[in-house]
């Protein structure tokens, strides 16, 4: 994966149905005009319409993404759930790990690892999401939170070119509410900074997401060192989705 192109991606979690697909017509048109370089979009809709969004994007610079999977590489009798293996067959490139709204339900850093290590042996790329809770915060816990999460999540793991991360301050998400830049930038580098050292890698990818929609963008888009936003319900109307890209890129 490149640090050339700037990632935008959409998280649309439990909502979206089939008629809902056909909003996204206008982001295609965007693409097809952006270079590629620059801009790179990818869809994550819920389970049940990825089979849809997959064939709407095929042969457009789009790709597109679940939001989870079950820790369980291959087949087997777990009712309800799905593999990354099923995620892969139905098209998708890339996979959301570690979203806060998962880990608050039960996934822990030990099954985020499991479901990253199954998901990399389907040659899926992960989004993989890292933050703190506003308790954390509060008490100065960040950085310890974020490097527990990056090193339990990532445990055995050696190869890290298939990953990207999404630092999500967890009282950020859905609340309107974003970080001040300074401690946002500050944030970033600490992270790429305890990534390139544990990792040995040069440019580490690392997003934000949080409340991001078209006013704050604006601001978000300054902090150069950020490579693109995970976006939840912003994404989910096209165009403040097409507002978000065009004010980062332009
Ligand atoms: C998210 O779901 O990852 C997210 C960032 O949501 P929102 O943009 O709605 O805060």
């Amino acid at each position: 994966m490149t640090n050339n192109n700037m990632y935008f991606i959409a998280n649309w979690k439990m909502f979206g149905n089939l008629k809902s697909i056909n909003s996204i017509k206008n982001v295609i048109n965007l693409s097809t005009k952006l270079k590629y370089r620059k801009a790179k979009i990818i869809y994550c809709p819920p389970y049940t319409l990825l089979d849809q969004f997959v064939k709407k994007t095929i042969k457009t610079k789009i790709d597109i993404g679940a939001q989870d999977c079950h820790t369980h590489q291959n087949y087997g009798a777990f009712t309800g759930s799905i593999n990354a293996k099923m995620i892969k067959n139905a098209g998708s490139k890339f996979i959301i790990i570690g979203h806060s709204e998962n880990r608050n339900t039960g996934d822990t850093n030990k099954i985020i690892n499991l479901k990253i290590k199954s998901s990399l042996n389907e040659k899926l790329k992960i989004i993989f999401c890292i933050g703190e809770t506003l308790k954390e915060k509060r008490n100065k816990k960040t950085n310890q939170v974020i490097n527990k999460q990056i090193k339990k999540g990532l445990k055995d793991i050696k190869k890290i070119d298939n990953i990207i991360f999404a630092y999500e301050p967890v009282w950020s998400i859905g609340t309107g509410i974003i970080p001040e830049l300074d401690d946002l930038r500050n944030q970033v580098k600490k992270i790429k900074f305890f990534i390139k050292k544990t990792y040995k890698v040069k440019n580490p990818l690392v997003l934000y997401g949080g409340s991001v929609n078209p006013k704050n963008i604006l601001s978000l888009r300054e902090i150069s060192l950020i490579n693109g936003f995970l976006i939840g319900v912003a994404s989910q109307n096209s165009k403040k989705f097409i507002d978000i890209i065009k004010k980062t890129i332009n």
